[in-house]
């Protein structure tokens, strides 16, 4: 029995508590349509197991979620037409993460949507970029 919480709306939705429109299902994930979409066909892809975010989910989860990801984004694509897509994960409210269960969001797009990409983007000054390349490995090679 994976992990739970009671008071998760996603943890409801996987045990069949609330309703949701399914689209997919596996042993360890269930991916299932956003109720108030980016645009239309805008897919919600999340492990069962109850993992707040992503810095909680083991490798083996994160895989075995994500490996679903090509087949979905295919199929999403022909079900609505759409010209490309993004795969987004929230993590932390301050990145606009508003359930605690960590989830992919396979958003369709459209070569004249409403939806406002790119993010503002700012290049790394002096030796900013070195340093950070050093904290993050050393980060990885703690773990
Ligand atoms: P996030 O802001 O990244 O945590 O994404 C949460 C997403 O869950 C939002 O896009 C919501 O529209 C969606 N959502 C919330 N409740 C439900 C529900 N009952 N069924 C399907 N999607 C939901
Ligand atoms: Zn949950």
């Amino acid at each position: 029995m994976s992990l739970r919480d009671p008071n998760c709306i996603f943890c409801k939705i996987i045990a069949g508590d609330i309703p949701s429109s399914r689209v997919l299902e596996t042993e360890t994930a269930l991916a299932f349509l956003d109720i108030n979409p980016i645009n239309h066909g805008h897919v919600l892809l999340v492990p069962k197991a109850h993992h707040p975010a992503i810095f909680d989910l083991g490798e083996e989860e994160a895989a075995e979620t994500a490996r679903l990801l090509p087949r979905l984004a295919r199929a999403i694509r022909k079900a609505t037409g759409a010209d490309g897509l993004n795969v987004i994960i929230n993590n932390g409210d301050c990145a606009g993460q508003t359930i605690f269960h960590g989830h992919w969001h396979i958003v369709p797009r459209f070569k004249a949507d409403a939806v406002n990409w790119p993010w503002p983007h700012s290049p790394y000054s002096g030796d900013e970029l070195g340093q950070m390349q050093f904290r993050v490995k050393r980060e990885l090679e703690a773990e």
